[in-house]
């Protein structure tokens, strides 16, 4: 069987390092703790680019529930969406697509 090459995705570490340094709180909605992690809300491993809209700052708690998709990628999406002031045209396409189409 042949291996085909990963297609290439984006890697930046300055994305991820800013995320980190500039979310004080977890960025779901009301949840007071304090943002320790950074997650890749479609994974490095499938691909996920390091791209800001790809990046969301979470406390340990919801970081956990976001790695068993307790929280469903597409809410995650929707917060940096709305963070990144990135318009998405209603019902065209699911954020997740987006991230998709860009890399
Ligand atoms: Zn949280």
């Amino acid at each position: 069987m042949i291996q085909l090459p990963k297609p290439q995705t984006v890697r930046c570490q300055q994305a991820i390092d800013d995320i980190r340094n500039t979310a004080e709180t977890c960025e779901i909605s009301a949840c007071p703790r304090r943002a320790t992690e950074v997650r890749h809300i479609k994974s490095k491993g499938s691909g996920g680019p390091d791209l800001r809209c790809n990046l969301i700052a979470l406390c340990r708690e919801h970081h956990a529930d976001a790695q068993v998709y307790r929280i469903p990628q597409v809410d995650l999406f929707r917060i940096t969406v709305r963070r990144e002031g990135i318009a998405l045209a209603r019902g065209s396409i699911r954020p997740s697509d987006w991230i998709l189409h860009r890399t």
